[in-house]
């Protein structure tokens, strides 16, 4: 599933850096959202293993 169509005026309010997993805030949430579409911190990313290499 591609998402990579982000509104570049919404993306200001897409960057709050509030993960969606634990809703703790991070800088790393706008780093993950651009790099992989989603919104979760560095601790949510490794817990949950996205990337299936
Ligand atoms: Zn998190």
């Amino acid at each position: 599933m591609t998402n990579k169509n982000i509104d570049i005026e919404n993306f200001d309010q897409e960057l709050d850096n509030i993960c969606e997993e634990c809703l703790n805030k991070d800088e790393s949430v706008s780093q993950n959202l651009i790099l992989m579409g989603y919104k979760i911190c560095k601790s949510c990313r490794i817990s949950k293993t996205i990337f299936p290499i």
